[in-house]
């Protein structure tokens, strides 16, 4: 069952071939018998899913379901859900129940979706390799040792061992992409705007977008048909029509220009990840695409105009976190300064206070032009380039990240090299682009994923992009030996 797409697991419930609470329980049984090992899970939530389960058979059993309706996925624990617990992985909302859903978890659930559990994640989205939680660090299910990549890492390594048809991310500056990259799956950034952020703990509100993390770009379209849309109470969501993003599949590739920057190739990609790039990119000439090399110019300024602008944001999305009205509270504090000081200071994690003084120094009076304001026009400069390279090509490709999976502890005491994971992804956030990974190949048995950034709302040509690919290649179907 665990090896089936969504069109066939719809398929096979919609015939009666088996039932949602037994796909829901095969689930449920894959989580318990691998999640020890993994960590991927912060909450299980058998009863809850169980409840959906039954709920969506009777719909199946009535001729009123859709297409997705009984089908299990795993949400990243920064989606608010009513009745369960939602901790973004930190101490601080380690008994956090929120009273509502987040406008994607209720689209979800009226698709007739059944939540399985939340999954782990770096804290408050903060990380490339999910090492930075409250509830200890991800497994990579192609390697035990080795980092899934992060913040995502928890529905990355869900998906890589097959705990989950599908899972949720997010994705500020490289959060579903990278994790996607690093495991052997189908991850989607969508254009910022394009889903709604409302019950989405904000981390960095201008840069934070959800979207699917799948084991097919078919898969990812069919859970982006239900996530995308305009939300009133996301004032950054953008009004426009939803495509079916399945309709355009299988589209021709013919004359497609593929635009590969030059500063995505440099000397901090490593050398069998570029070679692996290279013989993807000459799968999609045999496509019919055309190959040309293109100049992002102010690459080099996308890592240092990010690390001041989400730590800025995340400075003052954060302050909300005070012990007073929901979260962790220090016990007996003497007066409000104690409370407001030792609740945060043993709520917060190392990296997330790094953050939260960053950017409130960088937000400072007498520092907001040097810093923030200098960021932002450089954030500008960014997207300049990307407007530029879209007048000649269609897409950009490159790698997603310049290595393949590194070991566990290996870059957590510096800060700096874990920030560069992020490279080639930081950019297209700051751009507010849209964005995927694809499995491309493998280096030394671990998975390296190709990037396609596309133009604004081009969600449907990206997954244009990646379907084809994966009808000539069969990448995106291995799983690892132990999770087969
Ligand atoms: N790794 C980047 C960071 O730590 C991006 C995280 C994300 O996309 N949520 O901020």
């Amino acid at each position: 069952m665990h090896n089936k797409s969504l069109s066939e697991l719809s398929a096979s419930l919609h015939q009666g071939d088996f039932t949602s609470a037994e796909l829901t329980q095969h689930y449920l049984d894959r989580i318990n018998k691998y999640n020890g090992e993994l960590n991927a899970f912060i909450t299980v939530a058998d009863e809850h899913a169980l409840k959906q389960a039954e709920a969506a058979d009777l719909r199946l059993q009535q001729k009123t379901a859709g297409k997705l309706t009984g089908i299990p996925l795993a949400h990243k624990d920064i989606f608010c859900t009513q009745g369960l617990r939602t901790s973004s992985a930190s101490k601080m909302l380690d008994n956090f129940i929120s009273p509502y859903d987040a406008t994607v978890v209720e689209k979800i659930n009226a698709a007739g979706m059944v939540t399985l559990g939340k999954t782990n994640m770096d804290e408050f989205a903060m990380g490339s390799s999910n090492e930075t939680s409250f509830y200890g660090p991800v497994k990579n299910p192609w390697d035990l040792e080795r980092v899934p990549g992060g913040s995502s890492g928890g529905s990355a390594a869900t998906m890589a061992a097959r705990l989950a048809p599908i899972a949720t991310g997010t994705d500020t500056g490289g959060s579903i992409r990278q994790p996607a990259s690093l495991c052997n799956l189908t991850g989607l950034k969508p254009t910022y705007g394009r889903v709604s952020r409302y019950g989405m703990i904000a981390f960095a509100s201008s840069l934070d977008q959800a979207g699917p993390l799948a084991a097919s770009a078919e898969d990812a379209a069919l859970l982006l048909n239900e996530m995308a849309g305009f939300d009133e109470r996301d004032s950054t969501s953008v009004e426009r029509d939803v495509p079916d993003y399945t309709a355009t599949l299988s589209d021709s590739l013919q004359g497609l220009k593929i635009g590969l920057p030059k500063e995505f190739f440099d000397e901090g990609l490593d050398s069998d990840v570029a070679a692996t790039i290279e013989t993807a990119i000459k799968m999609y000439e045999s496509l019919g695409a055309t190959i040309r090399e293109i100049t992002l110019p102010n690459s080099a300024l996308a890592v240092p105009t990010y690390y001041v602008v989400a730590p800025a944001e995340c400075s003052s999305n954060l302050s909300r976190m005070d012990g007073v009205r929901f979260g962790h509270r220090c016990d007996e504090p003497k007066d409000l300064d104690d409370l407001y000081a030792r609740s945060r200071g043993e709520g917060f994690g190392e990296e997330v206070k790094r953050r939260i003084m960053m950017g409130t120094y960088a937000l400072s009076a007498g520092y907001y032009d040097a810093y923030y304001l200098k960021a932002q026009q450089c954030r500008r400069l960014i997207s300049d380039d990307f407007k530029q390279a879209f007048k000649e090509v269609d897409v950009i490709m490159g790698p997603t990240a310049p290595t393949t999976a590194f070991k566990t502890g290996e870059k957590t005491d510096d800060p700096i090299a874990m920030y560069l994971a992020d490279i080639y992804t930081i950019s297209t956030n700051l751009a507010g682009l849209p964005g995927m990974s694809i499995p491309a190949g493998f280096v030394n048995g671990l998975p390296v994923g190709l990037q396609l950034i596309g133009n604004y709302f081009e969600e449907a040509k990206l997954l244009n992009i990646a379907h084809l690919y994966q009808q000539a290649t069969n990448w995106h179907q291995q799983v690892p030996d132990a999770f087969q």
